[in-house]
């Protein structure tokens, strides 16, 4: 099951793809990692969709990254009658605190301080941005107003007023059940949604001590303008264009999107572009050619990870969603101009030899014509640092802690496979190597690959060894 690509693809479960066949078609066509979004769902039901990627990763031999997705302070409507309605520019259209379910002229809103809070003239921007609605009135308990765009809405949508300040905690309390949940479950990775400083990052670390990695969501303009010092405290960061895109003017979205990618990239932590890829797969079986530009846009950027949304999540094609993807990410990674900018854009060598080894690693595997980097590694640091100079080459990453091989599946070209094998000395380590490499697909007999590695075995972070070698 190796991939040819190196940038990872993460996609959302949803109603469209929670049954095992699902899953399994699209980890077949290419997902890494999968999402599950806690603003959506049950615990239960989140439980039974990652019992089921365990399985599909037991039966492939694969490690597979579960992403547990935080809500945070989102705002979002109610629910309604017959789970969505059509809306048309022009009519009107009630926010109001009746919990009963919504129909064409009206919806639940469960958020009195927003009710309280928005002026008549304001904006609601609702589904990511897709319908607007003017406010025009107002009266106890209700907003009304005017739709003038967008044509229509289902249960749950989240919905943005850009500019106004509400006194809402960064962590809410469903959020701090959802968490604990997700980590008793065993998710790899939690995304912390609705960051807006360094602090709320270190609020979540703290609880999850250690027992998952952290993502940072940025969509809050406040986040950007601190992003280095959330950078430094997150193990990963994902930029979700979504939500941020309605509280940033669009086109303020595609360089802030090269900056974020630039320097998240020099720390060596995985960054994912998430929100809108290729948004009309939801209906259709093709993209438009500005969504494929998008994709392939984000990848020469330098991310880690591309992610599909609602065209898994609810789509009608979640699987040639993910082949789409996969396709584009092959055609582009093959792409001159793509080799050029990954050159250009690397960063400085931090003076540290873990990062001395895996520079020379990165040039050496091009003047041998080396044809795989092959990480021994404990914690995974040592695959960060390597994935951190973006190689032509795959990088396999070879752990004896299957958490670790889940967690790096979302870094660039890291391919991990758990490997229990207690490694004692260096003479037999290449041989290994070189039979798991075959194995699975990225060496033949005769190809030259580097090994790195740490001497003594087993003690994390000593990488110290670089090594040619060839299978033989
Ligand atoms: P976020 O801001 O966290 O991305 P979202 O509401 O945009 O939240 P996505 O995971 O991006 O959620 O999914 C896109 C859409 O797919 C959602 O707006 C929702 O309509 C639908 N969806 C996703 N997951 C589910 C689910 N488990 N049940 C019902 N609908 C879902
Ligand atoms: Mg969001
Ligand atoms: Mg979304």
């Amino acid at each position: 099951m190796r991939r040819n690509r190196q940038t990872k693809i993460l996609a959302t479960i949803g109603p469209a793809s929670s049954d095992f066949e699902m899953i399994t078609s699209l980890f077949v066509a290419g997902v890494d990692l999968f999402r599950l979004n806690f603003s959506h769902g049950s615990h239960d039901g989140h439980r039974k969709v990652l019992d089921r990627i365990r399985k599909v990763e037991a039966i492939y031999n694969h490690p597979i990254g579960v992403i547990g997705d935080l809500q945070g302070p989102k705002l979002r409507i109610g629910n309604f009658e017959n789970d969505s309605i059509s809306l048309d520019k022009g009519q009107s259209f009630r926010f109001d605190s009746e919990k009963s379910p919504g129909n064409e002229k009206r919806v639940y809103l469960p958020h009195p301080e927003v009710l309280e809070s928005m002026e008549v003239g304001s904006h609601i921007f609702l589904d990511d941005g897709k319908v607007r609605i003017e406010i025009t009135d107002k009266g106890e308990g209700f907003l009304e107003g005017v739709v003038q765009s967008g044509s229509s809405l289902s249960n749950h949508k989240g919905f943005n007023i850009p500019n106004v300040i509400l006194p809402i905690a960064a962590l809410t309390e469903k959020d701090k059940t959802d968490l604990k949940a997700a980590i008793d479950m065993g998710v790899d990775w939690i995304a912390q949604s609705f960051v807006q400083k360094p602090e709320d990052v270190k609020e979540v670390k703290e609880l999850i001590q250690g027992r998952a990695s952290l993502m940072a969501k940025i969509e809050k303009p406040s986040a950007l303008a601190c992003l280095g010092d959330i950078i430094d405290i997150a193990d990963g960061i994902m930029l979700a264009r979504g939500d941020l895109g309605v509280e940033i003017p669009p086109e303020d979205v595609p360089s802030v999107q090269k900056n974020v990618i630039r320097q998240v990239r020099d720390t060596g932590k995985p960054v994912v572009i998430a929100t809108q890829m290729l948004e009309s797969m939801i209906e259709n079986a093709r993209p438009t050619r500005a969504e494929a530009s998008d994709v392939a846009t984000a990848i020469y950027d330098g991310a880690d990870c591309i992610m599909l949304s609602a065209e898994t999540a609810v789509g009608e094609y979640p699987q040639r969603a993910v082949e789409m993807m996969d396709r584009i990410a092959q055609r582009t990674e093959q792409d001159d101009n793509y080799i050029e900018m990954m050159e250009l854009a690397r960063p400085d060598t931090i003076n540290t030899p873990s990062d001395a080894i895996t520079t020379a690693a990165y040039y050496v595997a091009q003047d041998v014509d080396a044809k795989l980097i092959v990480n021994y590694t404990t914690s995974g640091s040592t695959a960060l640092r390597t994935a951190r100079q973006r190689p032509e080459v795959p990088i396999l990453c070879l752990t004896p802690d299957l958490n670790a091989a889940r967690r790096l599946m979302l870094s660039y070209g890291v391919h991990t496979v758990y490997d229990k094998d207690k490694i004692e000395d260096f003479t037999g380590p290449a041989r290994h190597a070189a039979e798991i490499a075959i194995e699975k697909g990225f060496l033949k007999k005769g190809d030259s690959f580097i090994m790195t590695a740490g001497v003594p075995f087993g003690v994390s972070g000593s990488t110290n060894i670089l090594r040619i070698a060839r299978a033989e």
